[in-house]
């Protein structure tokens, strides 16, 4: 359902950061963009947001190209985990993933004090399925730790039903039992929610963990696509 059709992107500066990729990503299941800092993983992310453009090629969601005068359907249908989280630290961890009923628009979703009931329910359910305790969403964003506020912004980013959910180097940050078990909540949210995860990582060893699917780029090209268990030590 996202296809990337033979997609490049030369940066104003002449920076070849994309080179003719070609992907299809299914409707649902967990990727992970395997590579190191400048392989153009953010590149080929942010051109699924529409943050960035591509130079040449196109990409489809669901047959319909993203361009920008698809933006609305660019932010109804995807969301975005940024490393940096934005949670809004005075609200609580309820409010904060309530905020995500529409994409890009949490800040002014904020401001509103009632959401409907059905939205605090998909909300409370979003934050079980990710392993937040239910004695947590009363509290304020800012009085959770790392791990914890990275599972509020997985539960926010799964709102509004995005077919694709983006995620930014989620674990960068975190300690090794802490980043298993945000990525596992990641999984296991794109699972049950139906949704295809993008997840950028540069360590080999939770990509072969978790993924269910390895794209690994180097200089802007994919030199390996496919299963964990058929990726080796020489690619
Ligand atoms: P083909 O092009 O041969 O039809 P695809 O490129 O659609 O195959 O898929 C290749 C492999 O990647 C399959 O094993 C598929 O299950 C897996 N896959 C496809 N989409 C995703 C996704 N969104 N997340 C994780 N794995 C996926
Ligand atoms: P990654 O996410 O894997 O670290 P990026 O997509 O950020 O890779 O970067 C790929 C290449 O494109 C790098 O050489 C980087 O320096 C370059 N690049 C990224 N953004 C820009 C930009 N806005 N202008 C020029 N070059 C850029």
């Amino acid at each position: 359902m996202l296809i990337f059709d033979n997609v490049s992107r030369i940066y104003s500066d002449g920076t070849q950061a994309v080179k003719e990729v070609s992907i299809r990503l299914e409707k649902s299941g967990f990727c992970v963009l395997l590579g190191p800092s400048g392989a153009g993983k953010s590149t080929l992310m942010n051109m699924v947001n529409g943050l960035v453009e591509p130079s040449s090629g196109k990409i489809y969601l669901d047959g319909q190209p993203l361009e920008k005068k698809n933006l609305k359907m660019i932010q109804r249908s995807v969301s975005m985990i940024h490393q940096q989280l934005y949670l809004v630290p005075r609200l609580s961890v309820l409010s904060n993933v309530l905020t995500g009923v529409l994409p890009q628009a949490g800040f002014w979703l904020s401001m509103i004090k009632y959401f409907p009931v059905k939205d605090q329910q998909r909300a409370c359910e979003l934050l079980s399925e990710v392993g937040l305790e239910e004695k947590h969403l009363v509290r304020r964003a800012s009085e959770l730790s790392g791990g914890q506020q990275q599972r509020v912004a997985i539960a926010r980013a799964f709102m509004a039903s995005p077919k694709v959910v983006l995620a930014d180097e989620p674990v960068a940050s975190l300690d090794p039992a802490m980043s298993r078990s945000v990525l596992n909540s990641l999984k296991t949210a794109a699972q049950i929610n139906g949704a295809a995860v993008l997840c950028t990582l540069h360590q080999m060893d939770y990509a072969l963990e978790f993924a269910d699917r390895i794209i690994a780029l180097r200089d802007g090209e994919v030199f390996f696509d496919g299963p964990p268990s058929e990726m080796t030590a020489d690619v």
